[in-house]
């Protein structure tokens, strides 16, 4: 998959490896671990994003991910991005690394970003060039801030390069590697299920635009209260943010009795459901890739993702929650993607985002001599007339 130029010659480099949430712990831990067995001198930094532990160090436990520096962040959440950043800055200029390498969107990888450019510190990006052109969210903006400062992109899929280079990346610093959600799944040792042993719907929902908008959430529950009757029986994990927006809410978002409601699960036991269930109905990116790989169909909370090569596929379904008509247009998919047809169809599928192989990829990509260039901070001289453009 990885393309740009030869791999050549052996480098062990030290590498900063931060991570702030249950998706980068996930996808981070495949990476991390093929890095340290090629050599690498990997220092990670649990960044203390996440403030509940089975959203954070019991993942990284279970993942086998080691932790080396854990930050406590003070509990004011509005300066989240600020004391990131603060820690950031006193880690890189600690540990003086020659790369600090982040995955995906979160606060994390602004802060990590501009922490490593500002100390004259390379900066590579896992699950590069992703795009929803959504102008109002967050994660869009940290995934450009990522763009502009990463001396190495590493894009999960062919769409996400594309994405980078009609931004202006020049194409010899993008690697197509795939998404280590693979990489984990894949080490998990569960496969696809035969499509009778398979039931239910599995949904979770945890961003900010449907679960802190009254009427959203209220939408939300009705679909899930929906599903249960219409589709078939429903686990709901409630994320942390959600459950905290569902007591606000009241007899306003209530769910039926009906709906199976669990605290966030351990990451083997969700895929286990995952990949049993018949649908999954989802606000979440990560879990858009893993359905995938499990061929499980999924109708995505959202008017937009990043995540776009499964709704090409025809195994995922945008339905934004932004009008009553959501609730109605999510039945319509949920009961589309869950015929004979259409189950048989995308469990037929293959997976876009990836075959295991990203961790290794990215080691070999780093460990080879090729990416010193690619790593080398170079202040231009146009003093001889040459124009960048
Ligand atoms: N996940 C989990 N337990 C749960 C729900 C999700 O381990 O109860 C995992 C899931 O397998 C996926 C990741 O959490 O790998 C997705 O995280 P999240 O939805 O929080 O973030 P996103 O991917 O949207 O950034």
């Amino acid at each position: 998959m990885s393309q740009p130029g030869d791999i050549t010659g052996e480098v062990a480099r030290r590498v900063l490896v931060p991570f702030g949430t249950r998706p980068e712990i996930i996808k981070l831990a495949p990476v991390v671990r093929a890095l340290r067995a090629d050599g690498h001198h990997v220092v990670t930094i649990d960044t203390g994003q996440h403030f509940s532990s089975n959203m954070s160090s019991e993942i990284a436990s279970a993942l086998g991910l080691s932790v080396d520096v854990t930050e406590v962040l003070s509990s004011e959440r509005d300066d989240r991005l600020g004391q990131i950043h603060a820690s950031a800055t006193r880690l890189v200029r600690e540990y003086q690394p020659d790369v600090v390498l982040a995955l995906g969107d979160t606060d994390t990888v602004p802060a990590y970003v501009l922490a490593a450019r500002r100390n004259s510190v390379p900066f590579a990006h896992l699950e590069a060039g992703l795009r929803s052109f959504n102008e109002r969210s967050v994660e869009e903006l940290n995934r450009r801030v990522a763009s502009a400062g990463s001396s190495i992109h590493f894009a999960p899929t062919e769409r996400s390069r594309s994405f980078l280079l009609r931004e202006g990346i020049s194409s010899e610093r993008v690697f197509v590697v795939g998404n280590s959600a693979i990489d984990s799944l894949v080490a998990s040792g569960l496969g696809r299920v035969p499509l009778d042993e398979r039931k239910g719907v599995l949904v979770t929902a945890h961003r900010p635009t449907n679960v802190d908008d009254p009427s959203r959430l209220r939408r939300l529950t009705t679909l899930i209260n929906e599903l249960s009757q219409q589709v078939g029986p429903v686990l709901f994990p409630v994320h942390p943010r959600t459950e905290r927006q569902l007591e606000l809410a009241g007899a306003d978002a209530r769910l039926s009795k009906d709906v199976t409601r669990c605290a966030p699960l351990d990451y083997f036991e969700f895929i286990d459901h995952l990949r049993h269930a018949r649908l999954v109905v989802t606000d979440s990116g990560g879990i858009q890739e893993e359905a995938a790989y499990f061929g499980v169909p999924v109708v995505i909370l959202r008017g937009s993702t990043p995540r776009w090569e499964g709704v090409e596929n025809g195994s995922a379904v945008l339905v934004a929650l932004a009008h009553d008509d959501g609730v109605s247009d999510a039945l319509a998919a949920a009961t589309r993607l869950t015929t004979v047809d259409s189950q048989s169809q995308v469990a037929a599928l293959m997976c876009p985002y990836g075959d295991g192989t990203t961790g290794q990829q990215v080691a070999n990509i780093l460990s080879s001599s090729t990416s010193d260039v690619l790593l080398t901070l170079l202040e231009p001289d146009y003093t001889n007339g040459a124009r960048p453009w």
